[in-house]
């Protein structure tokens, strides 16, 4: 068949990329800095997706993501390769102590052997048995919910009180729904490969020492004037060069028979018509169905992948009407202690300058997949039910100085027991669709750093 010829107002690019979130910024901007030509476009007014920061009466308010842990040189020198080391600030070193609430009081998680040992969170009976794991068989299953997997390596108290806690802060999960295999992939591997988790983690730091390996120490970090310093950071050479549409949608999304994919962006201002080898899709699974092309195949089952509501709830206080010192990064509260919240950050702790001088700043999470119906309050109820928690915990008195209140219909993708299937259909769709790319918080780990990395780890496409 003889190559279509492209409409005269078609311009030709290398790249469209769809989602202006951390996923899609990362993915435009690497292409971009490598002089390719892209285009990226987003329904919303502004970027950033799921980062969302301002600064209200003094205090910095996150509505979506609180900090990003760096795992990876690789990303680390990104960020200074963006101009952003100098906007970065570290986390308070406070923010190493966790608590979780235990009998209806805050305890400290251990943070090393020595208070593993000592820690009240755990029976002696629990304590002794951990001495075991490294003896334990590994397991012959695929694919194991985190339930099982902790429940048969280190046993249940360590779940309930531990794991659980810290898969609900991540995921606003269910650990007995939730795949070790896929959620926490570098845990699953310990097991696969050294048949301990203990016995594994030593290994591999003997390994690494003999190799002479220094390994990336995690930093949790953020930026002056919170996270979206690093999506504005990202989006601003592309908005410049008239890159971004932003208030966008694609009207037409098909592939040409030469190959090609033929786009119709609809913008405020009128519509672009664009031709390109490459459309990386990075939009959530749920929004699928709003993607010509991807709206004509049958995807009823990623659509319906599962994202929990979930309520962000920053709360702000004077310093003295709260007896606790919040000398950690927060409070999470596990499922056994019938909590109306999932959690508390103490943000102002965690970095400097997120309340005004003598107050203090608190954000909760409420709802996720357990509690789906808690996100959904109104706010007044909501704020009277995180209240009712916090008060005996924290020792707090009085009214909040501060309040903005963030609902997330579909929150956070989750990686369930049976997520490889997913994975699986994206790939088919990419082979089937040669030049179409699925990316986002759904492949790779949800956190800021995994869709950063995940965007670095790609071979760059060649242009068109
Ligand atoms: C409440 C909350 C707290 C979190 N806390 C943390 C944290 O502390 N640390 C951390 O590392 N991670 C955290 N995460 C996870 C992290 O923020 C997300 O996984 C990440 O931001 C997702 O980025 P993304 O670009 O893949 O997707 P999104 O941010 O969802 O971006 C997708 C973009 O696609 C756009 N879009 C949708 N439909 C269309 C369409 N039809 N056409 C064009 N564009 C479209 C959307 O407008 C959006 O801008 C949190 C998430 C939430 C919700």
């Amino acid at each position: 068949m003889p190559a279509a010829s492209p409409p005269s107002s078609a311009k030709d690019i290398d790249s469209l990329v769809v989602g202006a979130g951390i996923s899609g910024l990362a993915h435009a901007r690497i292409r971009h800095d490598k002089g390719q030509r892209v285009h990226i476009l987003d329904t919303q007014e502004e970027p950033g997706g799921s980062v969302r920061s301002f600064r209200r009466e003094g205090f910095l308010v996150e509505e979506g993501p609180n900090s990003m842990l760096v795992k990876s040189q690789e990303v680390w020198d990104w960020l200074g390769k963006m101009g952003l080391g100098s906007r970065i600030v570290e986390a308070n070193p406070a923010a190493n102590r966790r608590y979780l609430v235990k009998d209806g009081r805050l305890v400290a998680m251990p943070s090393s052997p020595w208070s593993a040992v000592k820690t009240p969170l755990y029976s002696p009976a629990a304590k002794l048995r951990l001495l075991a794991e490294p003896f334990l068989p590994r397991t012959k299953l695929a694919d194991e919910s985190v339930t099982s997997f902790v429940s048969r390596r280190m046993g249940p108290e360590f779940l309930e009180y531990g794991i659980s806690a810290l898969v609900s802060g991540i995921f606003a999960g269910d650990p007995d729904r939730l795949s070790l295999t896929h959620a926490f992939p570098k845990v699953w591997n310990l097991e696969q490969t050294y048949g301990s988790l203990i016995g594994g983690a030593l290994r591999l730091r003997r390994h690494r020492r003999k190799a002479g390996i220094k390994p990336f120490k995690s930093r949790l970090i953020s930026f002056r004037d919170g996270l979206a310093e690093l999506t504005a950071a990202l989006a601003q050479p592309l908005l410049q060069d008239g890159l971004l549409s932003l208030s966008s949608r694609l009207g037409t999304l098909r592939r040409d028979p030469d190959g090609h994919w033929h786009v119709r962006v609809l913008r405020p201002d009128g519509e672009r018509v664009l031709r390109c080898r490459e459309v990386v899709v990075t939009i959530p699974l749920h929004q699928y169905g709003e993607i010509p092309f991807l709206r004509d195949l049958d995807l009823a089952e990623l659509t319906r992948h599962p994202y929990p509501p979930l309520s962000t709830l920053v709360l702000g206080f004077p310093r003295t009407a709260i007896q606790h010192p919040l000398d950690g990064f927060g409070a999470l509260f596990p499922r056994r202690e019938q909590r109306f919240s999932l959690g508390t950050i103490f943000s102002s702790t965690l970095f400097p300058l997120r309340a005004p001088q003598d107050q203090v700043s608190l954000m909760t999470f409420i709802g996720g997949v357990r509690q789906p119906d808690n996100a959904r309050m109104e706010t007044p109820q909501l704020v009277e039910r995180v209240l009712a928690d916090l008060s005996p915990l924290l020792g707090l008195r009085g009214d909040p100085s501060f309040l903005h209140h963030s609902f997330w219909p579909q929150a956070i993708p989750q990686y369930n027991v049976g997520h490889g299937e997913v994975l699986a259909q994206l790939d088919q769709l990419e082979t089937r669709h040669p030049g179409l790319r699925l990316r986002g918080n759904f492949r790779g780990g949800p956190g800021l750093h995994d869709c950063l990395a995940g965007a670095l780890a790609e071979p760059s496409p060649t242009a068109a």
